[in-house]
């Protein structure tokens, strides 16, 4: 399959003979990167989507990180930790921290697992309405600034209180991981060649 790609940096046309398995093109004048796939199984990402979404599950079940000051222990969820700022009156930071934590990185996944699931062989409107939400997506779903932002501030509060992490930080730092992992795996043009050829 031959097609056109314009480089993202210099605007140099380029005309690719897109081979199976995985490739890497870059341009011929800035050597900017126009085109890499990386030939990984589509079956291989549905496992990665269904193990991001019990890594979620028990990140958003179990205390984030508990606090403790001499006899108290302070434990928070994820979950809690937006309903604290919602009803201190910082509801358009709640809603922020909900939609960049959980909502938009879960219908990443969604999208995804979605697409690889469309019956092939319909309309192909159907699979590239899943690209369509992902791309808007993508930008958005921001866990790995979360997951940096909470070790910030476990270390700055480890001088005022004993700071336990909790199980959900570790398996939200690993579904962090997942969801970045996804993002590479599956780059625009993979997810074209997943609706034309099949996972
Ligand atoms: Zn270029």
């Amino acid at each position: 399959m031959t097609s056109v790609i314009v480089c993202p940096a210099c605007d140099l046309a380029h005309r690719v003979r897109r081979p199976a398995g995985a490739a890497r093109f870059r341009c011929t004048r800035c050597r900017a990167e126009l085109y890499r796939t990386h030939d990984v199984h589509g079956d291989v990402v549905l496992a990665l989507c269904a193990s991001a979404v019990v890594l979620l599950a028990l990140g958003l079940a179990y205390p984030l990180i508990a606090l403790r000051v001499e006899d108290t222990t302070r434990a928070a969820t994820l979950t809690g930790a937006a309903v604290v700022l919602f009803q201190q009156g910082y509801g358009a930071l709640a809603a922020v921290v909900l939609l960049t934590t959980v909502l938009l990185p879960l219908a990443q996944v969604a999208a995804l697992a979605a697409l690889l699931l469309a019956p092939r062989g319909g309309p192909a409107a159907r699979g590239a309405r899943w690209v369509a939400v992902l791309s808007a997506v993508r930008p958005w779903a921001m866990s790995e600034v979360f997951v940096l932002g909470v070790l910030v501030a476990a270390v700055k509060l480890a001088g005022v209180a004993d700071v336990v992490p909790g199980i959900s930080v570790y398996a939200y730092s690993a579904f962090m991981v997942i969801v970045t992992a996804l993002g590479v795996l599956a780059p625009p043009d993979q997810l074209w060649r997943w609706l034309e050829h099949g996972r």
